[in-house]
């Protein structure tokens, strides 16, 4: 399987504008930025662009993951944790529809091979689910065959970012493995609970023909890594995007 994936040359600074704002629970959130028409943005899934916060006279500036397909063209998709005491999600946080910000980029190598002879496993918690939403979708649009998982870690199961966007492709894509587990579950929630770490060896013990892909917080970053080097994983099969 052959995928146009290689690290892109980094556009000029450009403006975009905020719309289709949708929250997920009380601290996660969903915004679309698009470009002005004619514009293009090119990148590869998985890279991030860096938002600039004019404020006080200065500007902050900070790297998001893009959330969305490169196919989507006309504008980029950021999923962003509202932090506590953080300056710039703050600011994002209480963004409008309509509103303009400055990003650049692409940056970032975390994107998949141009030549996928293996099956991706997906590691994520919390908003480290942006850059594999770009790659899902890239793999899925580009026919990707072979059996892949999504392995997704949130701390409440009635805000799970997309979680019916990975439903609706687990039952259209056979090969698309969804794996939600919650670590403060409701009384209702049937699906995995806890840590994704300890998931590991339930659903991906075998290392052979797999590699993993982690993003999101350190501390979870390196759990996930030990386990998969417990369970005989290479070094060069374990891949991540670290967000702190
Ligand atoms: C390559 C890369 C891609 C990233 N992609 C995303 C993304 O797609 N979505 C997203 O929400 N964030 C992402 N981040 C994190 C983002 O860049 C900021 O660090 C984060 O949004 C906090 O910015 P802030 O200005 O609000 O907080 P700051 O004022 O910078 O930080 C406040 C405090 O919160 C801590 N902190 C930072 N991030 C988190 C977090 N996620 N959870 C808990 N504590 C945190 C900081 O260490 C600091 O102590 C990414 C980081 C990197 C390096």
């Amino acid at each position: 399987m052959t995928q146009t994936t290689h690290a892109r040359k980094i556009n000029p600074k450009i403006f975009a504008t905020a719309q289709n704002i949708k929250e997920f629970g009380n601290e996660t959130r969903h915004i679309e930025f698009h470009f002005a028409p004619g514009t293009r943005f090119e990148f590869t899934a998985g890279q991030f662009i860096t938002v600039f916060y004019p404020h006080d006279g200065r500007v902050t500036k900070r790297p998001y993951s893009i959330a969305s397909a490169p196919s989507s063209g006309d504008h980029i998709d950021l999923c962003i944790k509202l932090v506590e005491g953080g300056a710039v999600t703050h600011w994002l946080w209480h963004m409008k529809g309509g509103e303009e910000i400055q990003i650049q980029g692409p940056y970032g190598k975390f994107i998949l091979p141009e030549e996928i002879d293996f099956e991706p496993v997906f590691v994520a918690t919390g908003t480290g689910i942006a850059p594999f939403r770009s790659m899902i979708h890239t793999l899925l649009e580009n026919g990707f065959r072979k059996d892949f998982s999504l392995l997704f870690g949130v701390r409440f199961d009635n805000a799970i970012p997309y979680e019916n966007e990975w439903r609706a492709l687990e039952k259209r894509y056979p090969n698309f493995k969804y794996i939600p587990t919650v670590s403060r579950s409701t009384p209702e929630w049937k699906g995995e609970k806890g840590y994704a770490q300890a998931l590991i060896g339930k659903y991906f013990r075998e290392p052979k023909r797999r590699r993993v892909y982690i993003c999101g917080l350190n501390d979870m970053i390196q759990a996930v890594k030990q386990v998969c080097l417990d369970l005989g994983y290479a070094a060069d099969q374990i891949f991540h995007e670290r967000y702190d």
